[in-house]
């Protein structure tokens, strides 16, 4: 069934509206990656990013708590093994290249925001990323979402996946995502996703309209801007590891961890655990010491 296939990333809880929220706490994501590339430099060291037995660089996930993704979906977790059985998307001589799809008009923020992302990509994956130029959403699918006084639009994601982008994966993708500013919903009865992927078509589409604070009714500020960055990415590289067959962590705290709330995704970590950053290196070929310094850089 197609359904099966569909992993989401994150939903509101589907009786409440999700209230705004300032962001106060970060991920470790930078220092983390600079302290593992600083860590790695012998190949003991590069052993342990693997099987990291000290446990000072990876924190063993932690016990659901209520309302949170693993408290509502008991997923079984994949392993290093399972992964590599499972025939996942994996780039080719004709298909070597991460493909954006902006969907929907950006403006000139949201351009550089988009740019800077592409970097992001390309230094997570150690693949070449191209950014298309945008194609409209369609009218099929949208509804007017409302809570309290404020009303805007939402776009159903099986609409995009399946009409906009399925139809016009590049010959060249390994994995073809959209990525728009307005918001998304997956299924009517629920509140909203950030976004969704499947793992067998090569095809992701991802929101970044509530990592804004316009998107609550607050103003910018530089910290701001700058949490929009790193959420959007958290949610860019998420969405595009499904893509590429991996399913939710949940073996340590990781970027592939499922989230369940805006909450849930702002405590969570920002890089690849080492079962998952086994899987991807082992899929795309990258060396794992020079994508941390590539990070690091960024
Ligand atoms: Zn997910
Ligand atoms: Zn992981």
């Amino acid at each position: 069934m197609r359904a099966a296939k569909l992993l989401a990333l994150a939903v509101a809880a589907c009786t409440a509206p999700e209230p705004p929220r300032r962001v106060e706490q970060s991920p470790s994501s930078a220092p983390t990656a600079a302290a593992a590339a600083s860590a790695s430099s012998t190949p003991s060291a590069f052993e342990r990013l693997y099987h990291p037995a000290d446990g000072t660089l990876f924190e063993k996930k932690r016990p659901a708590r209520p309302g949170e993704w693993l408290e509502r979906f008991k997923e079984p977790g994949q392993s290093f093994l399972r992964y590599q059985g499972s025939r996942p998307v994996r780039p080719s001589a004709e298909r070597n290249t991460l493909v954006l799809q902006p969907l929907g008009k950006l403006d000139a923020r949201h351009a550089v925001l988009v740019g800077k992302l592409r970097e992001v990509m390309a230094a997570f994956f150690g693949l070449p990323v191209e950014l298309r130029p945008a194609l409209p959403l369609p009218k099929k699918g949208q509804r007017t979402k409302r809570e309290g006084t404020r009303t805007w639009t939402q776009h159903y994601t099986r609409v995009l996946l399946d009409e906009v982008l399925e139809p016009r994966v590049p010959k060249n993708a390994v994995v073809y995502v959209g990525v728009t500013v307005e918001d998304l919903y997956p299924d009517p009865t629920w509140n909203f996703v950030f976004g969704q992927a499947t793992l067998e078509d090569r095809v992701g589409v991802y929101s970044l309209a509530r990592f804004f604070p316009e998107f609550w009714g607050e103003p910018s500020s530089p910290e701001r801007e700058a949490r929009t960055f790193e959420k959007s990415a958290q949610i860019l590289v998420h969405e595009t590891g499904h893509a590429f067959s991996m399913e939710h962590c949940t073996e340590y705290e990781c970027v592939m961890n499922g989230s369940n709330s805006l909450e849930e995704l702002n405590g969570q970590f920002g890089e690849l655990c080492p079962v998952c950053l086994r899987k991807l290196a082992w899929n795309i070929g990258f060396d794992a010491e020079l994508r941390y310094e590539k990070l690091r850089d960024l």
